[in-house]
């Protein structure tokens, strides 16, 4: 079997292209459309080579298929990835190319592979695309489209939370709760805002010093982020980027729970069982932070907002399952998370052909 083969996991098609109007080349990956229209941002990064972007699309959207599983939504898994070499210049007349290329990308695909914004692009970049497809979500809210997920992905963290609680003490009460936020950006300060709100004590952690009035607004404690991450706390919730769990932390970690937002928040699959025999519970990321892809969804079924918080509070449920079948089959809840997903895979007739990757 070649590289390129081995590379593929079971994806249905792979669309290479170089944009006609920015010259720019595009990579569209459609893992898996078994449970719906394989849905996945767009995500605009510096590759060293055009390989680096493939081999990361087929990654993602494999990723993809498994998170929106997980989730209990009617979604496969898909990505974009925009591949500007690393040395280009991307001002607005070329940028705006580059989304008016990935929307005609997009539309030969037929409405199988919908895109949306990740990181590099946003609800503006978005809102270009539309003047080429339909098939694109994550529009501005001016522009009828679901806007900034991370309110939503915050919700999300905090019907995770509370499932966590209610596994271990029968009780999803948040007040008096001590819980350590790692990242006070985007979805970390609206999920600081709502744990105080419910009652919690914070403790607060961000590199970007501004964010101390944040904290002093919260009247929440600051520490740096090491120190944060390591705090006697009952929540460690790290909202920053990944690997905030990692081998050189992990023994020194004084939670009882790890539950946050951030994307792979550990260094590698082996913390999972190192939590465990630890005694911590651990939320896996791809379920704790899978609002944003149900913001997405409510747009692309126009759902409205009552359905919407349903389904994002129904991450508690997912998560109550998902550790109820960790503990009948002795295993971390990571591994039983990926056992819900493939096995939603496998009744709904997809190949699963290895274990899923964490989802971004
Ligand atoms: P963001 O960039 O808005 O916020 C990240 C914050 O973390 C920033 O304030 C940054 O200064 C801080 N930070 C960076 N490195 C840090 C470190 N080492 N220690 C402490 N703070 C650090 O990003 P976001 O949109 O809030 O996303 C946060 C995480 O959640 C990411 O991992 C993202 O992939 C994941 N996520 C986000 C969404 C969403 O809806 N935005 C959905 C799913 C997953």
């Amino acid at each position: 079997m070649g590289r390129a083969m081995s590379l593929l996991n079971g994806h249905e098609e792979v669309a290479v292209h170089r944009g006609e109007r920015s010259g720019i080349y595009l990579v569209i990956a459609v893992h898996s459309t078994a449970l719906g229209p394989a849905l996945g941002g767009a995500r605009l990064w510096r590759y060293a080579t055009l390989g680096d972007g493939i081999a990361d699309a087929l990654r993602l959207s494999e990723a993809m298929t498994y998170k929106a599983a997980a989730a209990g939504l009617d979604l496969g898994g898909g990505k974009a990835v925009l591949c500007p070499p690393p040395d280009r210049e991307l001002g607005p007349a070329i940028r705006r190319a580059l989304m008016l290329d990935l929307g005609d990308l997009v539309e030969t695909l037929d409405g199988r592979y919908v895109t949306a914004e990740d990181v590099g692009t946003g609800t503006d970049d978005m809102a270009i695309v539309a003047e080429r497809t339909s098939h694109v979500a994550g529009k501005p809210l001016e522009d009828g489209g679901s806007g900034d997920p991370s309110p939503v992905t915050a919700r999300g963290v905090e019907a995770a939370m509370r499932a966590c609680f209610e596994h271990l003490h029968g009780s999803s009460d948040l007040a008096g709760r001590v819980v350590s936020v790692v990242g006070l950006g985007h979805v970390g300060l609206p999920l600081a805002e709502r744990l105080v709100a419910a009652g919690a004590e914070l403790i607060v952690s961000d590199i970007d010093p501004a964010k101390r009035a944040d904290a002093d607004r919260l009247g929440a404690s600051w520490l740096e982020p090491d120190q944060a991450t390591v705090a006697e706390c009952d929540v460690l919730a790290p909202c920053a980027l990944g690997a905030a769990v990692n081998p050189d932390n992990i023994a020194a970690l004084r939670c009882e729970i790890v539950c946050g937002a951030a994307n792979n928040m550990l260094a590698g699959d082996a913390l999972a069982a190192e939590l465990s025999e630890r005694g911590i519970l651990y939320a896996p990321d791809f379920i704790a932070n899978a609002g944003g892809l149900i913001n997405v969804y409510g747009e692309v079924h126009d759902l409205d907002r009552e359905r919407l918080d349903e389904l994002v509070d129904g991450i508690g449920g997912a998560l109550r399952r998902v550790f109820d079948l960790a503990e009948e089959r002795s295993a971390t809840p990571l591994e039983a998370a990926r056992a819900v997903s493939s096995e939603r895979l496998e009744t709904a007739g997809a190949p699963v052909l290895a274990t899923p990757a964490g989802a971004h």
